[in-house]
């Protein structure tokens, strides 16, 4: 009699809800004896005890399983049947103490975001420039200036406006330098210094809204998703748009420019400062992308590009300029003339093909130098992560030493000048070269140490070899 009782005990249980109100543990969620779901999922729960509840379904499974049968379980003396034994719903509440409450998601607490930028944690400008110097090699007055101007950036973000009606002015830049010299990497490792997201775009892909192409809030999209969406860390980052010179003004055309002057014409808002619709994981708006809006107002624009031809400007101005009176110079007189880019006046830019009013959004202009035969030596062995320092590092875990004499470094520095690709050369030329040892050298365990030398390098002889323990020889490919 025993088990009917309990067994009416049971369905008064089982058709017993239990109101919210008396959920006491609120940070935790019910779950289901049998198919384990918590409340969240499953619903509302049946309690059988305490401890032990069951989600509607499997009740409902349960039950259409007994009338299947059409046993009546109550009329059963289930101690008597073989293998069944009666399960004490208490003992189960005592072997599976919390099993039964899985913990409820916190409501994630967002950590107050920052309003304001500490103006004492931005490093001052001496103490950035000397991060890059680990990095960048050369290039001290770009360098220089871009400490400055981004420390004064971050200033103008940290002090906001507190009311005196000074307003400092966004320090927007642009970077002229020519392809390979750095300019890419420069702000690369500058926003992985002050640890602020950066979009990397590409000018020449920007087209006019409603143009093939992406629109020109498109850039802000890249920022947004390097912010992790997060839209008040994206007002706070860089945006890097690269081959700046190929939205100029095309010359001699009837046509529309909707990917020249009119990107130009688009940029200005975004340079300025202003609340903009930005699509989000999309280029360009439609009605299925949602929209965030962003205020550029501290995001901290660079523009960079190589301006091929500004250099034939820049002499023409001051060829005219020196041609006229008494001392008149001779008109090859620049022809010479290393970095002529860095007498570049806005004027010249001017002249190149960009609106007085975008040049008039970028006050801080500087420009890199291009590459000597030197500075690719310095390149290739100098930075933290220099190319040599990376191979050496792979060669290393299989216990070898690689080394390079002076001349194969001048060697693969002359190459890559030929190439005329900047510091970018380097690595394709060094990617060539170290294809074979790469290949050789596992096969042989006792390979102790190898030596590059210039001749491996121009193809006139083989690497130096140096088994462990033996004089260094050549190795014969
Ligand atoms: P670009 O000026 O065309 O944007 P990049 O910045 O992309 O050129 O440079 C290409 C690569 O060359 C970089 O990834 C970097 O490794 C190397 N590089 C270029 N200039 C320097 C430099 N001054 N110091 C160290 N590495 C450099």
């Amino acid at each position: 009699m025993e088990i009917e009782n309990k067994d009416t005990e049971l369905e008064q249980e089982k058709t017993k809800e239990r109101p919210d109100a008396e959920h006491t543990d609120e940070e935790r969620d019910e779950v289901c004896f049998m198919c384990h779901r918590p409340r969240s999922k499953a619903g509302k729960m049946i309690h059988l005890t305490n401890e032990i509840h069951i989600c509607q379904d499997c009740m409902q499974k349960t039950l259409d399983m007994m009338n299947k049968g059409n046993v009546d379980y109550s009329r059963l003396d289930m101690s008597k049947m073989p293998n069944i034994s009666m399960v004490n719903l208490a003992d189960l509440q005592n072997m599976f103490p919390k099993r039964q409450k899985a913990k409820k998601k916190e409501p994630e607490v967002k950590a107050e975001p920052e309003k304001t930028m500490d103006i004492r944690s931005i490093p001052a400008p001496h103490k950035i420039k000397e991060s890059l110097d680990e990095y960048v090699v050369g290039q001290e007055k770009a360098k220089k200036v871009i400490s400055v101007a981004v420390y004064n950036h971050y200033k103008r973000v940290a002090a906001g406006s507190d009311g005196d009606g000074i307003e400092i002015e966004k320090s927007n830049m642009l970077m002229i330098g020519p392809t390979g010299s750095g300019k890419t990497y420069l702000v690369r490792t500058l926003a992985r210094l002050l640890d602020v997201p950066l979009a990397i775009a590409d000018a020449t892909s920007l087209t006019e809204a409603g143009y093939i192409g992406d629109d020109i809030e498109s850039v802000l999209s890249k920022l947004l998703a390097a912010a992790d969406n997060d839209v008040e860390k994206a007002e706070k980052g860089i945006v890097f748009i690269d081959e700046i010179d190929k939205i100029a003004k095309k010359r001699n055309t009837n046509q529309r420019d909707v990917s020249g002057e009119s990107v130009q014409q688009g940029l200005l808002k975004l340079l300025e400062g202003a609340e903009v619709e930005v699509p989000v994981g999309a280029n360009s708006k439609n009605a299925m992308v949602p929209l965030e809006t962003v205020n550029t107002k501290n995001i901290l624009f660079i523009c960079g590009g190589a301006f091929p031809d500004l250099e034939n400007i820049i002499k023409e101005r001051l060829n005219k300029q020196s041609s006229i009176g008494f001392r008149a110079d001779l008109k090859d007189k620049y022809d010479n003339e290393k970095n002529l880019l860095r007498q570049v006046t806005v004027e010249d830019i001017r002249n190149f093909g960009m609106i007085p009013e975008f040049i008039g959004r970028l006050p801080v202009i500087y420009t890199l130098d291009a590459l000597s035969e030197e500075m690719m030596v310095r390149i290739l062995k100098e930075p933290k992560n220099a190319i040599l320092k990376q191979y050496q590092k792979l060669l290393a875990l299989d216990e070898v030493k690689l080394e390079f004499t002076d001349d194969a470094l001048t060697a693969i520095a002359r190459k890559a000048m030929e190439k005329d690709t900047g510091a970018r050369a380097l690595r394709a030329i060094i990617e060539d070269f170290m294809l074979d040892i790469m290949y050789e050298i596992p096969k042989d365990d006792n390979i102790g140490q190898v030596t590059i030398t210039g001749a491996y390098i121009e193809h006139k002889g083989g690497p130096l070899i140096t088994m462990r323990g033996v004089p260094a020889m050549e190795m014969r490919g």
